[in-house]
């Protein structure tokens, strides 16, 4: 057609008839064909980019399906009234569903997981400041099972302008063995391997903290350090793990001797303390009697013979704000080496009222027979 219009022009000009309106408008028809060229050039170009980019979403999207359905954590999404609207295999899982549908039938709202209901006014405070990060909480798995989990969590879609109330995403992760192996491994920096009660350094902390709470409240305490008799004779006969045996007889009538609340441990070889709340100096010198004449009867086995044990006390107890566990720790030990110098097998206990500092003494064998 532009070759017609050119030819047009051409025999108007032979014919000597020129029109410059024509030759114009000629002039624009060419224009326009390159501009439409131009055009369908750029929509092939667009089209091309528009290819692109679908391929690269479903490329995206088929990535994202992946990890959304393989990975070990738990995936969720809760519209904007916490119902769940999707969830990974994973979270299924890890709350005892067979998959996602189950999950979001059986669960169906996100505040349903909480164990505890004020851990989730907590989620929804950390949610709403934004900081919703690594949030460890209870929750409920299936059965009675509880699990424990990290959950990140953030809110997407909202619009507060417009009143819109935005959705949530968030990822679990089940830190259950993690945590149960950080517990194990406190368990195991405080406790004596052998006999299973709390070790010295534990038993600083929580006496340290007893003591704290007597100077407050200005009420009474005691400590009470025990050493056994003549121990290394017992080794040295029935050797030594007899001599184990007989601490972790020892031992077991601590624990059985002392309340819940009172402090026990093994200070190291065999020597051992117990912190006792809220009782005097009177009451706490009947508990070590009591151990005393309980440990004077009770028998270990040994292919030498049955084995028998006495034990040696000393207690001091709190009187002063200004007493530190240090110097009560210190006091109970002058106690002690007094009762081992007094004969054994008795309780002293450290008296600072009276002048000059002194010691008053319990034979554990009194009134036995
Ligand atoms: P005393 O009446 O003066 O306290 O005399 P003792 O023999 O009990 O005191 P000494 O401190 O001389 O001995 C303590 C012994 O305790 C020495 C050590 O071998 C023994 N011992 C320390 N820890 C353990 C342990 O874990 N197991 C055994 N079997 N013996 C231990
Ligand atoms: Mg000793
Ligand atoms: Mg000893």
């Amino acid at each position: 057609m532009l070759e017609m219009a050119r030819e047009a022009v051409r025999e108007t000009a032979d014919n000597g008839h020129s029109s410059p309106v024509f030759a114009s408008l000629v002039r624009e028809y060419e224009k326009l064909v390159r501009q439409s060229r131009r055009l369908v050039t750029m929509g092939d170009r667009m089209q091309q980019t528009l290819n692109d980019l679908n391929r690269n979403l479903a490329l995206s999207e088929h990535k994202f399906r992946s990890i959304f359905e393989n990975v070990t954590e738990g995936i969720y999404r809760c519209d904007e009234g916490g119902r769940f609207v999707e969830v990974n295999p994973a979270m299924a899982a890890m709350f005892g569903c067979q998959g996602p549908e189950s999950f979001i039938r059986t669960v169906g709202e996100l505040h349903r997981i909480f164990c505890d209901h004020e851990d989730f006014h907590l989620y929804e405070a950390l949610l709403a400041a934004g900081d919703a990060r690594r949030y460890e909480v209870r929750v409920c798995g299936p059965g009675d099972e509880s699990l424990w989990v990290e959950i990140s969590a953030s809110m997407v879609g909202g619009d507060e302008a417009k009143g819109v109330r935005a959705g949530v995403v968030g990822v679990l992760v089940d830190v259950t063995e993690r945590k149960r192996m950080i517990e194990e491994m406190c368990r195991l920096a405080r406790t004596d391997s052998m006999t299973g009660m709390w070790n010295r350094g534990y038993f600083m902390e929580l006496a340290g903290r007893e003591l704290n709470r007597a100077r407050r409240s200005g009420g009474e305490l005691s400590l009470i350090m025990l050493d056994v008799d003549h121990f290394k004779a017992i080794n040295d006969t029935h050797g030594h793990d007899v001599g184990d045996v007989a601490l972790m007889e020892l031992a077991r009538v601590i624990g059985e001797s002392v309340r819940e609340v009172d402090v026990a441990a093994r200070l190291g070889g065999e020597e051992f303390a117990v912190m006792l709340p809220d009782t005097s100096a009177e009451d706490a010198c009947a508990v070590a009697v009591r151990i005393a004449r309980t440990i004077r009867r009770a028998v270990v086995d040994s292919p030498r013979g049955p084995v028998s044990m006495t034990v040696s006390m000393g207690l001091a107890s709190f009187e002063e704000s200004k007493d530190s566990l240090d110097s009560l720790l210190k006091y109970s030990d002058i106690a002690l080496y007094a009762a081992k110098k007094n004969g054994r097998d008795r309780v002293e206990t450290y008296r600072r009222s009276v002048c000059p500092r002194s010691v008053r003494g319990v034979a554990c064998d009194d009134g036995e027979a």
